[in-house]
């Protein structure tokens, strides 16, 4: 959706070279066809990599803001779309919200409440590489972008920046609900 480009090897279904990328000699994850794995690598020259403190994510605009502030929170190791994840990616999870609450401070925001993060439910996103939005402030989104990033759609999965063990099983339970 927003802010995302087509690339042949994303999708829902695993291709070939998606497996091979994971399993690949590199051991990295990483799939050159894929976007985000070249933002990631710092690959793509048209897009500035925002400070971040985790090692294993990295966080950039995305292209399309659908806010005045709209970020993109990445893992570097090319994991596929949010369906595919379980209770033991919880604290990955947790560090993805932290790195776009920790990148909204640094521009500035300090009204936390009025902030939207969420993945976009398969077949809603049109990169196949796990993706957070973080958009700010969630009251000055257009109303193209409430629809797009609508709290708790069948295509758009919120997740709290205070996620307690509760708001992970609401998270989960969404999860399984589609
Ligand atoms: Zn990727
Ligand atoms: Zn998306």
């Amino acid at each position: 959706m927003a802010g995302e480009q087509s690339s042949p090897a994303s999708g829902s279904t695993p291709s070939p070279t998606a497996e091979g990328a994971v399993a690949g000699p590199s051991g990295e994850g990483y799939d050159p066809k894929c976007v985000f794995c070249r933002i990631a690598r710092q690959e793509e020259p048209g897009t500035q990599l925002l400070p971040c403190e985790s090692e294993d994510l990295v966080c950039f605009p995305d292209i399309r803001p659908g806010a005045p502030h709209h970020y993109l929170v990445v893992p570097k190791r090319h994991i596929g779309n949010c369906k595919i994840l379980k209770k033991e990616d919880t604290s990955l999870v947790e560090k993805m919200i932290t790195v776009g609450k920790t990148v909204l401070q640094q521009k500035n925001i300090t009204n936390l409440s009025d902030v939207r993060m969420g993945f976009h439910w398969p077949p809603f996103c049109s990169i196949g590489h796990l993706h957070l939005h973080v958009l700010a402030p969630a009251s000055q989104m257009g109303f193209l972008s409430r629809l797009i990033y609508r709290r708790n759609s069948y295509w758009f999965i919120t997740v709290s920046i205070k996620m307690s063990r509760n708001k992970w099983d609401i998270f989960k339970c969404a999860i399984e609900l589609f």
